[in-house]
Formats: structure tokens, C-alpha cells, sequence
């Protein structure tokens, strides 16, 4: 019989809250206030063993990857009714466990999911036989035969899910969706740092009937992570995180030939033509490194800027950065929180110093507010006069940072957005927007935004990125179908 309600200690594994095979546990920490919100198993070894049996059963011999996807899609209808009456402690756990602003936490972490979860549980409807051209074949012994043929798409099988920090139910629910919808088992591991959304995400699936296997919650880090991406009863790895990681998950999985799904990090650029509408590229530009704390995948944290109107731009942004508020996510009044942890602070704080000795321009920011003695926080900071070589320009940092460069020619622009090992997103802003669009044409990464244009988050919309930001798209169509593999199967028709 299914459980819900987590007791305190316990993982998801079958169906029931378990305890874990070992002792060990690790707190979660509120990032805003340095306080405890939680203890959770370090899972092990036999758990993860125990966990990928669970899926492995509910898969090889189980109901869900036969049942009609019309009574799937019920069931994850089902899902999503348990969390939108946990609508209110979700949001919580994600202000208390990742720094969100309130609206950021309403928004993005837990309505943009739900709609994300909605459009998972219509796909799992979505049928997925299709009729391929007849065939005519001479055959060997006179006369021509009449072949036809269907192609089927089907789940791949027992799905890891590892997830990040930044946006843990939004990625949780990307991962599992999506594995489900299409008649996948899963096994989700969640970031050390923000891993309860996980929990509550089980326990809405034991009370909405999902059967027991078809999702398993793990906790750990890198050694749970690394028995979940090698185990050859794995038929498939997706992925959130880190470029390093991201590479290390990949040669994990490789040895038993897994499919794998990348989705990694990015260092995105904005270019700001001269006839842009400045105010509103500024608050796009402020909006985007400040998001979060900068703590985006997808977000322009590049800012390239004319150099007719690069001063103005720099006195816009550096005013809309002054009207943030930076505080305790809890309080209304709040508009940027605190970066995860410490060790995030040390490392922006790193790179924005490195900048300043290499010769770097801080227009604003550039230390811890004053203030705010508890919490990882760090001011929002717009840095310039940078080389395009400088790790500050080159790397993910993961933080408040913006870096802003001039340029005088569209090849330029385009030339400078491209020099990235990372292509994730992008945006352009020009009151030419065909122009404006043949040269989101030429920025190699998976989206690019004009004028501000809002949609990279529609469910229909397939999200990913190109060279070291990842493998594969998630939503959309093409999404769904990452999640499944194709089978042929024809047939005489004469
Ligand atoms: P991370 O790569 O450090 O960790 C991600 C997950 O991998 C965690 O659950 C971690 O425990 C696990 N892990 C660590 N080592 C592992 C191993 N060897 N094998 C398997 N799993 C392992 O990432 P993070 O610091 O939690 O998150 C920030 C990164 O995530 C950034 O680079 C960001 O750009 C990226 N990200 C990408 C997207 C996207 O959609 N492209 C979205 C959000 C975040």
C-alpha cells in the first residue's frame, strides 16, 4: 500500500517513506538566514540498489508504461491537483531553501511548473502511433508487394533525474513530467542544497495513485549521483546542472551505452543596438543578472552594447540596480535574495575582484551589502572595461555579476556573442527587428529573445542549448519525444 506524508529521515522508494540503509544525514540551510530547515539522509549505495529495483519492477512488469496514456494522463491530472493544494508550503520551501523573492517564488518556481506539469499530463494523451508512406516492393517471384508501416514511440525505461539547486521544483517537475507522461519510471535526485521540493513531489504522487516504483526520491550528492548515472539497469540519464558535472555524468553513463540528456550551464549575451529603446534594454539587462541572484542558467549576464549609446545604457542600468532591494526573500519588500551558499559568495566575490586587478571598471556593487551581517548575500554588480578573454567575461559565475562590453559593427556583436564556449540563450534589442532577427539567426544557442519577447518558458516552446550548454531540449514536442525511442514495426497491406 502507497504512503504519503513524509516521516522525518525517510526516502521514497517503492511507494514507501523508507529509512535509509545508513546514518548518515546532512542539513539544509536557509541561504537568507543561515538557519536549519532540515535534516536528510545521505542515501547509500543499497538505497540507491533498492530504488532503481523499485523502477526496474514497475517498468519491466508494472501497469504504467502499457496503460492507455489517456489514463496516465488522468493520473498525472490526479498528480497535479495533490500539489496545487500544497500550492502555499511549496512556494515556502522554495523562498526558504533557495533565496527566491516572493513573486519569483509564485511565478516562475511554482506557476510556471504547474503549467509545465499540465502540459506533461495532455502529452501522455498524445498518440503515439504513427502511419509511415506505403512501401512497393518487387517481389522475387513476380508482381510487387504493398508494404505499410507504423512508427511507435516508446518510453525508454528506468529514467535517473538529477537536478540542481537553483530552480528545484521547476527542474524536478521538467525531469519527472515528462519521464512519466511517456510511461517512464524515475528515480529523481535532488541537489544537496534544495532537495525537500523532491519530497513533496512524492508525496503528491503516492496521494494521487501513481503506482508505487513509478517515482522514487533519493537524496545524496556526487556518490548517489555517480550510482544512479553508471547502473546498468538505467536505461536513461537527464540531467541539470553544471557544464564539469554535465561532462563527468556523460562518461559516467557512457560505459553502459545510456541515453543521455544534458541540460548545463551558460554565460549568455544581450546586444544592445544604438536604436534600441535603452530604458527598456536596461531593466531587461538589470532584470536579467539580478534574477535569482544571477543564479540562471539561461540568463544574459553578457551585456554588449553599441558604443554610441554604451555610457547612457551604463547610467539606466546602474540606476534600475539601485531601486533593487536586497533582503530576506520572506519580506514583500524584497526584489534579490541571497546567493545558496558561502562557498557561491566566495566564488563571485572571486571573480569580480580578479576583474578589478586585472583593470576592470566596477560601476556598482562589487562587495557584501552592508547590513545584511547573515545570509550569503552580495550586491548586484555591473562590471566593464573587461577583455573578452577574462574568465569574469568567459565563465558561468553564477551570480549578480554583469559584465558590459562596447561594440561598433553587428559582425562584431555577433562575433563577440558567438565567442562563448556555452550557447544557451540570448537577446537582442533594436527598434530594426528584422535585422534584429537575422542576427539571432547567426548567435549559435538555443533561444534568442528580440525586444525582450517573453515565450522561452511556454511549455511548447523546446528549451536546451548548444556546444558546452547541453544536449537535447526539454518541453515542447521535441521535449516530450526525448523521453521516448522509436520503433518501426510494417506489415504486409496486400
Ligand atoms: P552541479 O553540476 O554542481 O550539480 C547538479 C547535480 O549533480 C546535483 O544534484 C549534484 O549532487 C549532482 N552531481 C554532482 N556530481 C555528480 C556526479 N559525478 N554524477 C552525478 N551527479 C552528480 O550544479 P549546481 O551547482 O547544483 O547548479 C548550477 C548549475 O546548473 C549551473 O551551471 C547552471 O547553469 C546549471 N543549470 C542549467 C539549467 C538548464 O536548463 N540548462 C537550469 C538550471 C541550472
Amino acid at each position: 500500500m502507497t504512503s504519503t506524508g513524509r516521516p522525518e529521515g525517510t526516502l521514497f522508494i517503492n511507494g514507501q517513506w523508507v529509512a535509509p540503509a545508513g546514518d548518515a544525514s546532512e542539513p539544509v540551510v536557509n541561504p537568507a538566514t543561515e538557519a536549519v530547515l532540515a535534516t536528510v539522509p545521505v542515501g547509500t549505495d543499497a538505497d540507491c540498489n533498492a530504488a532503481i529495483a523499485a523502477a526496474r519492477e514497475a517498468f519491466d512488469h508494472g501497469p504504467w508504461p502499457i496503460m492507455p496514456g489517456a489514463e496516465r494522463a488522468d493520473l498525472m491530472t490526479r498528480f497535479w491537483d495533490a500539489l496545487d493544494k500544497r500550492h502555499g508550503d511549496i512556494v515556502d520551501l522554495v523562498i526558504a531553501e533557495t533565496g527566491a523573492p516572493r513573486p519569483l517564488a509564485e511565478g516562475l518556481h511554482f506557476q510556471t511548473s504547474m503549467d509545465h506539469l499540465a502540459f506533461f499530463a495532455a502529452a501522455a494523451r498524445w498518440n503515439p502511433v504513427e502511419s509511415l508512406p506505403i512501401d512497393v516492393t518487387p517481389k522475387p517471384t513476380g508482381g510487387k508487394l504493398l508494404g505499410g508501416g507504423v512508427q511507435v514511440h516508446e518510453p525508454f525505461g528506468v529514467v535517473t533525474g538529477i537536478t540542481p539547486f537553483n530552480f528545484p521544483f521547476f527542474i524536478d517537475v521538467a525531469k519527472i513530467g515528462p519521464a512519466m507522461a511517456t510511461g517512464n519510471t524515475v528515480v529523481l535526485k535532488p541537489s544537496p542544497f534544495t532537495p525537500l521540493e523532491a519530497f513533496v513531489l512524492a508525496e503528491a504522487a503516492a496521494e494521487a495513485g501513481i503506482p508505487d516504483g513509478v517515482l522514487n526520491v533519493i537524496t545524496g550528492g556526487t556518490d548517489v549521483g555517480r550510482r544512479l548515472t553508471t547502473d546498468p539497469r538505467v536505461d536513461m540519464v537527464t540531467f541539470t546542472g553544471s557544464d564539469t558535472v554535465g561532462a563527468a555524468v556523460s562518461e559516467q553513463a557512457s560505459a553502459s551505452i545510456k541515453k543521455v540528456l544534458l541540460e548545463l550551464g551558460g554565460k549568455s549575451a544581450l546586444i544592445v543596438r544604438r536604436d534600441a529603446d535603452l530604458e527598456s534594454a536596461a531593466q531587461f539587462a538589470v532584470g536579467q543578472y539580478t534574477l535569482q541572484a544571477g543564479q540562471g542558467c539561461s540568463l544574459c549576464t553578457r551585456h554588449l552594447v553599441d558604443e554610441a549609446v554604451k555610457a547612457e545604457f551604463l547610467d539606466l542600468m546602474e540606476a534600475y540596480t539601485r531601486q533593487l532591494q536586497l533582503g530576506d526573500p520572506a519580506e514583500v519588500t524584497t526584489t534579490m535574495g541571497p546567493l545558496i551558499r558561502e562557498s557561491q559568495r566566495t566564488r563571485v566575490s572571486d571573480y569580480v575582484d580578479a576583474a578589478r586587478q586585472q583593470g576592470a571598471r566596477v560601476v556598482t556593487g562589487g562587495q557584501r551589502p552592508k547590513g545584511l551581517d547573515r545570509g550569503f548575500f552580495y550586491e548586484p554588480t555591473i562590471v566593464t572595461d573587461v577583455g573578452h578573454g577574462w574568465p569574469v567575461a568567459q565563465e558561468e559565475i553564477f551570480g549578480p555579476v554583469a559584465v558590459v562590453h562596447g561594440f561598433r559593427t553587428d559582425d562584431e556583436a555577433v562575433a563577440v556573442a558567438n565567442d562563448s564556449e556555452f550557447g544557451l540563450s540570448g537577446a537582442i534589442f533594436s527598434a530594426d527587428s528584422g535585422t534584429a532577427y537575422e542576427m539571432a539567426l547567426r548567435i549559435r544557442t538555443g533561444g534568442v529573445a528580440i525586444n525582450g519577447g517573453s515565450g522561452r518558458m511556454n511549455s511548447w516552446a523546446p528549451f536546451g542549448g548548444n556546444k558546452r550548454s547541453g544536449i537535447g531540449r526539454e518541453y515542447g514536442l521535441e521535449g516530450v519525444r526525448e523521453y521516448t525511442q522509436t520503433k518501426v514495426i510494417t506489415f504486409n497491406a496486400g
